[in-house]
């Protein structure tokens, strides 16, 4: 069996992706002595974020410079991932459970005819088996999985496995492999994106999300200074999304994003179970609602019954002083 497990690396605006550092400790996890090869595609670029999986504890790294790779596309980065993983014939491959890491991954796994474990939030060893725990039930319940024969291929949800530290002294080769991609069928020919300012919502370490009962796009003002002061994103119900007080782009949920920070701050948000299920494994969650029996207190820490046009410009003043 070969002692390498390949990580395949995530960028977006010529920046790595938190979840490809996690990605790494996943595989240190599974395996502290396997060589961890990232794998980076792209056009540009692609030796400075070969440094950067390195530093995060990376041993080698296999760029694919190529122009039919400047975009994202499944049919592209397949064919390319697929030639290194012939190449490098991996015990382990582990990416992001990403929009493109839930797109790319199961092509692969397709082509190669394996298994998939996706949206795995923590990986260990027992007994010499690698057990994944996933979230199943729209995370009412988790369940444990092993692969007995083949390739241990995941995906990993963002936020949930730690990186590891940032260590500059650690080095490691780049290679650039040459892939022949052919001409794909899908060309993207200019990527449109809505404005949006600062933390990305699926990794920030901190999220204050609005509901309905935040009544109107100005009634998100307060939400939007709470997150600047704690470095938060703003998320969004969809009641609040559907009402139009805020964009689709916010919504955390069974059919939004699924968002795990370390601290969660619902405001003026009931608490459905649709809800629930985008938000209920972050690590804190502190509720703001007028009704004391409102669902969100059920799956809170802490509860905050009042006003939130009084409480949430009060933490945000106190939250400063510290
Ligand atoms: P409400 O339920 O109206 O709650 C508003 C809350 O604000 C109340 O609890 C109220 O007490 C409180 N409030 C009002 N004023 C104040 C105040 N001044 N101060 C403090 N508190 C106040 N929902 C999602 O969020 N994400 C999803 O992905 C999602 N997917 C869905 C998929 C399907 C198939 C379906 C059927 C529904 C889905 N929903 C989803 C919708 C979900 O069922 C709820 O309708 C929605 O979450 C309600 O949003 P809300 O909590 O903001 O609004």
């Amino acid at each position: 069996m070969s002692e390498k497990i390949l990580v395949i690396g995530e960028s977006r605006d010529g920046v790595l992706r938190n979840v490809t550092f996690e990605a790494i400790a996943a595989a240190k996890k599974i395996n502290a002595d396997a060589e961890v090869v990232g794998v980076i595609c792209g056009s540009e670029n692609l030796n400075d974020l070969a440094q950067e999986m390195i530093y995060y504890g990376a041993d080698r790294i296999v760029t694919v410079k190529n122009e039919k790779l400047t975009s994202y596309t499944s049919e592209g980065y397949g064919q390319a991932v697929l030639a290194v993983i012939e190449d490098e014939n991996p015990y382990g491959i582990i990416m992001g459970h990403t929009a493109v890491g839930k797109d790319l991954t199961p092509k692969i796994a397709s082509k190669l005819e394996v298994g998939l474990i996706s949206d795995a939030v923590d990986i260990h060893v027992d007994g010499g088996q690698t057990v994944f725990t996933r979230p199943i039930y729209s995370g009412k319940a988790f369940e444990k999985k092993v692969i007995t024969d083949g390739l241990l291929f995941a995906t990993i949800r963002p936020n949930n496995i730690p990186a590891l530290d940032r260590d500059e002294s650690r080095s490691g080769n780049v290679e650039e492999k040459s892939v022949e991609i052919s001409d794909l069928r899908t060309v993207i020919k200019a990527v449109l994106r809505k404005a949006s300012e600062g933390v990305d919502l699926s990794e920030a370490k901190v999220v204050v999300a609005g509901g309905r009962g935040v009544k109107s796009a100005d009634g998100f003002k307060p939400l939007y200074e709470l997150a600047e002061v704690l470095g938060g994103a703003v998320g969004a119900s969809r009641g609040a999304c559907d009402a139009d007080y805020c964009d689709y782009s916010l919504q955390i949920g069974q059919t939004g994003k699924v968002v795990t920070p370390d601290l969660y701050i619902a405001v003026g948000i009931s608490g459905a179970i649709q809800h629930l299920a985008g938000m209920s494994n972050s690590k804190v969650i502190v509720a703001i609602n007028k009704d004391p029996e409102a669902n969100i207190f059920n799956v809170a820490d802490y509860g905050i019954v009042g006003d939130l046009f009084e409480v949430v410009p009060m933490l945000t003043e106190e939250i400063k002083k510290l």
